[in-house]
């Protein structure tokens, strides 16, 4: 039976925690670093190497005592030391040792003089700068020392971070799972784009906008399906896409007649945890879960961790893995109500899945360019446009206003009775 906590409208703050309550990071995996750029690590690291891991240097030149260099002096060369294997050579005032970037530093030398600035003359050469000590010369740790944190947990995994892991010699890497979605869009209205439209119909845009967002995320999308409004077409719909971890639906679940998300959601046994939101646009936005115990009563195969189904005649029921439990976000359809409530629900609970420490778009200060009040029953997002620090709104300010949307890189939150004044620094949310 329903309570009333799942009719009741919650503020956005109490949806947002009730649904990083619920939701759990899923189990780590090993990953080796080539596929692991973009996941979340699931472990601290820490440097084993200090880097550099020895003195060597930064220049093909010669290695020398720096106080014996004076301007024109004459050094004898009295060997070479390259790159890759310490030679262990040795200098004395009055010599040098031709060397090449990241070639250790022969003992005794404490300089290494670019070979731009020595003119060389059979065994010898003649320096033509002055010279200091420590020049060029790159000290084992300057950059990092054995010991020190590498990678936090929680931590995206970017292009540089790989690269320092296998600086370290880590070849795999223990990172959050990657998270399966669904896409579900429902509505008679809205034809597949590519094919002819009729009068009154309009191409169906939410599926490529989740898409999208979703794959930013790092989601991998398994399945996108248009489901009539029909209790049928959804029923069918919702049991293959709560195969993944996560299932979004858009559209169908405001409260007209054709609105029939939410009772197909709970016929097929679904815990509907939220339904109505204050936040605009967004407001019929639903959360819910079909916990991993539910999962057979519906009829649906579990799959395994590729995304793909169990082959049942090559696996017996009772050797089955458990059933995993299935998130279910409900979109209200206008595209912009879509793109705000994924930003603001969906996206934080993918990334909590994935084990990411830090859950919020990130913020900018910025100089809001008009008065802005909100007057409203629920916090507002505005759409505009963040440019040379300064955050103007852009286009229409309503939910079905795409193009405005599509015009706009920034999002500033009004809460719910506040006034801004033109000139003030707001923070603002950007996404791309
Ligand atoms: P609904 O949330 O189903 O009541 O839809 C609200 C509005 O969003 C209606 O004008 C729909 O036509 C539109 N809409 C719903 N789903 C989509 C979609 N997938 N693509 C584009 N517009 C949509
Ligand atoms: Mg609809």
């Amino acid at each position: 039976m329903p309570t009333a906590s799942h009719t009741k409208m919650i503020s956005e703050e109490e949806a947002r925690k009730k649904i990083l309550e619920t939701i759990r990071p899923l189990s780590s995996r090993r990953w080796s670093l080539s596929e692991a750029l973009g996941s979340f690590a699931a472990e601290d690291y820490f440097a084993g190497l200090p880097l550099p891991a020895f003195d060597n240097s930064a220049m093909d030149g010669y290695a020398v005592v720096a106080s014996f260099c004076k301007k024109g002096q004459r050094l004898q060369v009295t060997g070479e030391q390259p790159a890759g294997r310490d030679k262990q050579l040795r200098i004395a005032p009055g010599e040098a040792i031709r060397i090449f970037t990241g070639a250790p530093i022969p003992a005794g030398a404490d300089a290494i003089v670019m070979q731009e600035d020595v003119t060389r003359d059979g065994d010898a050469i003649v320096i033509n700068t002055g010279v200091e000590a420590g020049e060029f010369i790159r000290r084992r740790g300057c950059d990092l020392t054995d010991g020190q944190r590498i990678l936090a947990k929680g931590e995206r995994l970017r292009s540089a971070t790989i690269a320092l892991l296998a600086s370290q010699g880590i070849a795999d890497v223990a990172v959050g799972a990657e998270v399966n979605a669904a896409i579900i869009s429902t509505g008679d209205e809205l034809v597949k784009p590519g094919e002819k439209l009729d009068p009154g119909q309009i191409y169906e845009s939410n599926s490529a906008l989740l898409n999208a967002l979703l794959q930013r995320c790092g989601a991998a999308v398994n399945l996108v399906e248009h489901c009539r409004d029909e209790r049928e077409s959804l029923i069918e719909g919702i049991k293959r896409g709560l195969r993944n971890h996560v299932l979004i639906i858009s559209g169908g679940v405001s409260v007209g007649e054709h609105d029939l998300v939410k009772d197909a959601l709970r016929e097929l046994g679904a815990q509907i945890e939220i339904w109505r939101v204050a936040i605009k646009p967004g407001k019929p936005f639903l959360f819910g879960s079909f916990p991993a115990e539910s999962r057979y009563s519906t009829g649906e195969t579990p799959v395994g961790p590729t995304g793909s189904p169990h082959d049942e005649s090559v696996r017996p029921a009772d050797k089955m893995p458990a059933p995993r439990a299935c998130f279910i976000f409900g979109l209200p359809g206008n595209p912009v109500s879509t793109f705000v409530t994924f930003l603001q629900f969906v996206r934080p609970a993918i990334l909590k899945m994935m084990g990411a420490t830090t859950l919020d778009l990130p913020k900018i200060p910025a100089k809001l360019a008009v008065d802005l009040t909100n007057e409203g029953d629920r916090a507002h997002y505005i759409r505009g446009k963040l440019e040379h620090r300064k955050f103007s709104p852009v286009g229409r300010q309503e939910s079905h206003a795409l193009f405005g949307l599509s015009q706009s890189n920034a999002l500033l939150r009004l809460d719910l009775g506040q006034s801004l004044k033109a000139d003030e620094i707001v923070d603002v949310q950007i996404w791309e």
